[in-house]
């Protein structure tokens, strides 16, 4: 196996591979800083990735469960203890601070860990037939070829939640990562594929494949190939939807997690710190860039002046500067579309009647990067369109309410369904809010994003479709059930 120094190639078929066309990874927090030159793939990459991955299918598929156990277990081990490096490599390319970079590093370390145990727990059950004498079987088996496509905002843990489980469940991969990113997804795919081939020689060749290139190429190979079995994607709505089309055509087995605009309430009987650290965090850290972000920030009319005042004074400590300087709380944009897209949601709440409150301004640190000071709407409603659409910045906006009653429905008043959070003292108000909330996980005296790596996640409405990632509940997508009648 030779590893490529200057590009960096794709992994198809057991080999490195140079495509036709190379570009570079730029950091974010400094525009002159290349972080590496990676290849880009096109059509013929993802084809030929996808007929490795089906030849190597039924070998895989049927693999020694020890040694399948013992890849991922090494491959979280090394991740686990190269997190320094790793979480270094991702806050200088995607842009989230250090801490949080290497946070994610040891997550992404974390997954592969787990379901390494779940390679030890495939479990079927054994039940009497309605027939005396028969005998039925629910076993699991593999969903065959996993098409795995995912966005730049969590360039490790999100293919490790998606990489971690397929593989678990004997599934073969091709893991088409975001074009923003390929440095965090070729040191990802290195690890995968060097402890694969230590482990297993050149008998799983084909087993993980990485094609790096865009959306609209690689992304639609994958979507439109008959060889794909099943297809996981985090991303835009748009592109989820056109996803979910396509794949209903040919009855592709699917899951999509989308966006989300998660809103935060914050009710009178709510502890003030709490609500705030839950606010700033949830609405800003990770520059915003998250889809558990709380964007809508609902607040009943008693505490709305405190909290808006004390959002205001905590907002004035937060550091924005380069993601990998030590006391950053806040780290660049993305890139200059991504800029660009939250600076014009400042001229719509202008325009909208929003009060821009805080913050929303380009900052000049020493370098050049997509630098943008968190921003704090108030005196906003909810029919303005930066409380209906997904922002993905350092964005959010507070909306005044009366009661509870009026904070549930303006909550779930939303295309979305992701994430919801309360803070609230009361017992009650956080039962209820537990029960009335139209999402897939709800949050009490916590911020919005922030999630666990051993339970399910994932929304409802336009957030999510499909089964559910993470934690055990993902075997229901990376696998399919057979029920079997036997007579003795
Ligand atoms: P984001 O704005 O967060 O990048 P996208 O939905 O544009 O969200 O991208 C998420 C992932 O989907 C990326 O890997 C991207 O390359 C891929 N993608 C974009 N367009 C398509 C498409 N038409 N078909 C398949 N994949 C796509």
């Amino acid at each position: 196996m030779s590893v490529a120094t200057a590009v960096h190639g794709n992994y198809i078929g057991g080999e490195w591979r140079d495509g036709a066309e190379t570009y570079r990874s730029v950091n974010p927090s400094n525009t002159s800083d290349v972080v590496g030159e990676y290849t880009r793939g096109d059509r013929d990459d993802a084809k030929k990735a996808i007929e490795a991955a089906r030849a190597a299918s039924p070998a895989w598929s049927r693999s020694n469960l020890q040694q399948r156990f013992d890849l991922l277990d090494r491959i979280g081990s090394e991740i686990l203890s190269r997190a320094q490096e790793l979480g270094t490599l991702l806050s200088r390319e995607e842009g989230k601070t250090l801490p949080e970079g290497v946070g994610e590093a040891t997550r992404a370390g974390h997954i592969f860990k787990f379901f390494a145990g779940e390679v030890l727990r495939l479990s079927g059950e054994l039940v009497p037939s309605m027939r005396p004498g028969i005998g039925v079987e629910i076993t699991r088996e593999p969903a065959g070829v996993a098409a795995l496509i995912t966005p730049w905002n969590f360039p490790l843990a999100i293919p490790a939640w998606k990489i971690a489980p397929a593989l678990a469940y004997g599934n073969c991969v091709v893991f088409k990562p975001a074009e923003l990113v390929p440095a965090c997804a070729w040191a990802l795919s290195e690890i995968i594929v060097r402890n694969l081939a230590e482990i297993y020689g050149a008998s799983a060749a084909g087993a993980f494949n990485l094609v790096m290139g865009s959306g609209s190429r690689v992304g639609d190979a994958l979507v439109t190939s008959a060889g794909v079995d099943a297809l996981s994607f985090t991303g835009s709505v748009a592109v989820g939807k056109s996803l979910a089309v396509k794949a209903a055509d040919r009855f592709l087995r699917i899951q999509l997690e989308m966006g989300g605009k998660n809103p935060l309430i914050v009710l009178d009987d709510a502890d003030l710190d709490v609500a705030v650290n839950c606010a700033v965090q949830g609405a800003y850290y990770s520059t915003g860039q998250r889809c558990t972000a709380s964007s809508r920030l609902i607040v009943t009319q008693e505490i709305h002046d405190r909290f808006v005042a004390a959002m205001i004074e905590k907002m004035k400590t937060l550091v924005v500067d380069d993601a990998l300087k030590p006391g950053t709380h806040i780290g660049p944009v993305v890139d200059e579309r991504q800029l660009a897209q939250d600076v014009s949601y400042l001229e719509i709440a202008e325009s909208e009647g929003a009060r821009r409150a805080h913050g929303g301004e380009r900052v000049a640190c020493g370098t050049e990067g997509y630098y943008l000071s968190p921003v704090l709407w108030t005196e906003t409603t909810p029919e303005m369109r930066i409380n209906r659409e997904e922002i993905f910045g350092p964005a959010a906006a507070v909306i005044r309410v009366k009661d509870y009653d009026d904070a549930i429905a303006i909550a779930n008043d939303t295309e979305f369904g992701l994430c919801a959070g309360i803070c609230t003292t009361s017992l009650r108000n956080a039962a209820r809010f537990k029960r009335d909330s139209e999402t897939g996980m709800v949050m009490v005296n916590l911020p919005t994003a922030g999630v666990d790596y051993h339970v399910p996640f994932g929304g409802r409405k336009g957030s999510s479709y499909g089964p559910r990632e993470q934690g055990s509940y993902a075997r229901e997508f990376y696998s399919i059930v057979k029920t079997a009648y036997i007579l003795p």
